[in-house]
């Protein structure tokens, strides 16, 4: 199945993100996780995929492949190309075939100091127009509506989506974001700049103060005033900021559903009970939308 194919059955798609443990943690530890996500019944999973090398990627295929086998979920694996080559990129591609997997989210990825920089991917667009010439994946995205962090300017980023896009990404996924009003404004102008397949917008439950302390270090989200206040009211109260920020991201997301968007993506960080809460908050609401004629 097509990821882009579900944006014509469904009016909101609804997805999660995971990430692969580390390969000094036992894989097992993810089980239990998948297990619960597959009972919300989300539309597609998606699984990250991180610095270092093999083993971490194949963690990321395994999980890809259990998702399908197992649970009957759509999985969307993602790959990234700043430490990659062709011959790697080439590998991935044909254990995605042989265990019948076939959309890929294809990103740059982050510059690591200690890995040397590809001879063959500078972009994520060159990944992009590789997969292509060399297989039949489903090409999804990645994209930001305040701009990514290294771009001179939001316009500028814009056309390089567009180029992105161009080469055959069919679907977008968003950074996460904490004001929709800068999701809106993108949406309007990635329209008007003639980027027309689907865009999810990423949507992350801050149940923590960490959480909010390593974005702020990672730069590129804004966070308005209504959450900074909620942050420094609840932040020191685990308890009472798991329960503020799952309430944060579901408003935000009855806004967006109320607001026609496509899709919401959410960043659990392997976070099942954070997932089922959330599904709980939005699930009769995206069921309404999906029932309209
Ligand atoms: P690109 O689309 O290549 O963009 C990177 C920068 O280059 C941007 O500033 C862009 O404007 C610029 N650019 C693009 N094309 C050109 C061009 N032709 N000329 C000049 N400038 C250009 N990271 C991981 O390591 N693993 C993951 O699994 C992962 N999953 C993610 C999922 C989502 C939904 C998102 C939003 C991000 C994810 N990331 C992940 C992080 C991502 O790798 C970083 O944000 C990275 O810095 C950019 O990746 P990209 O694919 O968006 O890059």
């Amino acid at each position: 199945m097509d990821i882009n194919s579900l944006f014509k059955e469904k009016k909101a798609v609804f997805s999660f993100e995971i990430f692969p443990p580390k390969v000094t943690s036992p894989i097992d530890t993810i089980y239990g996780t998948l297990e619960a996500l597959s009972g919300l019944a989300p539309d597609y999973i998606s699984i990250t995929y991180g610095a270092g090398g093999a083993a971490r990627s194949s963690r990321t295929l395994e999980l890809a492949t259990l998702v399908k086998r197992k649970y009957g979920i759509e999985p969307l694996a993602h790959l990234t190309a700043i430490h990659s080559d062709k011959n790697g990129v080439l590998d991935f591609l044909e254990d995605m075939k042989q265990n019948g997997l076939n959309n890929i989210l294809a990103l740059r990825g982050d510059k690591k100091e200690d890995c040397a920089l590809s001879k063959d991917f500078r972009y994520a667009s060159d990944l992009v127009t590789f997969i292509k010439q060399n297989s039949s994946m489903h090409i999804s995205g990645a994209c930001y509506p305040e701009g990514h962090f290294e771009s001179e300017t939001a316009e500028r980023d814009l056309q390089n989506l567009k180029t992105k896009v161009d080469c055959g990404v069919t679907h977008l996924n968003t950074q996460l974001f904490f004001d929709n009003d800068l999701f809106y404004r993108f949406i309007e102008r990635a329209r008007k700049g003639g980027i027309n397949v689907p865009i999810q917008a990423g949507i992350m439950p801050v149940i923590n103060k960490r959480q909010i302390e390593r974005m702020v270090s990672l730069g590129g989200v804004t966070l308005p005033s209504k959450f900074s206040k909620l942050v420094a009211r609840y932040g020191d109260d685990d308890i009472s900021m798991r329960a503020a920020g799952i309430a944060y991201a579901t408003d935000q997301i009855i806004n967006l559903l109320t607001s026609d968007v496509q899709g919401i993506h959410l960043y659990i960080m392997n976070n099942a009970g954070v997932a089922r809460q959330i599904s709980d908050n939005i699930s009769c609401i995206i069921k309404g939308i999906n029932n309209r004629p």
